[in-house]
């Protein structure tokens, strides 16, 4: 995915009005800011956080689970979700894999991040991935709820990674199955 992949446009049919005076005079005035032409507000797309956890059994066997919903509904995804505002990341992770998954994590390590775009009920959200490989308490205690329709621990080269709903989430399984040959 190249830089610009990352441009603005599916912003622009929901973003026509400015917030601050109303107008419908709010576009985009730079790759990653919208400008009103009447009353000059300025308004700054970032990314926002999401975190991702890579979590294997005892034979190296990668945990993915199946999206309950869109985008990407069906497809494969790593544990993990959006970070609340005033989270941490690795509250945020901790909270998803229990809430989805109903594991304690034990320990956790930084892996990587890679950009993403999230499209839903027609807005484009930009988000910045962080990925972290997490050993938890058990994973006996596994099973899934109602906001993933499912899981499975895969041998890393049979993952199948056009089956897997996001760019990010792809790289950063890319990235494991490569640590993992080495
Ligand atoms: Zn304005």
């Amino acid at each position: 995915m190249s830089v610009s992949d990352f441009s603005l446009t599916p912003l622009l049919p929901v973003f026509q009005f400015c917030p601050q005076c109303g107008e419908k005079s709010f576009k985009p005035n730079s790759e990653k800011s919208f400008g009103c032409t009447n009353c000059g507000h300025l308004y700054y797309i970032n990314p926002g956080g999401a975190v991702a956890g890579l979590i294997a059994d005892l034979d190296g066997r990668l945990l993915l689970v199946k999206r309950a919903g869109n985008p990407g509904k069906g497809l494969l995804d790593l544990p993990g979700g959006f970070v609340d505002l005033g989270e941490r990341a690795e509250d945020a992770l901790r909270r998803e894999i229990k809430e989805e998954l109903n594991l304690e994590i034990r320990k956790m390590v930084y892996l990587t991040t890679f950009p993403n775009r999230y499209f839903y009920k027609n807005v484009q959200y930009f988000t910045l991935d962080l990925a972290f490989i997490c050993i938890p308490e058990s994973i006996e205690t596994i099973k899934a709820a109602d906001d993933v329709a499912g899981f499975e621990f895969f041998q890393p080269d049979l993952i199948q990674l056009n089956e897997i709903a996001f760019e990010s989430i792809r790289n950063m399984v890319k990235l494991y199955i490569n640590r993992t040959k080495s």
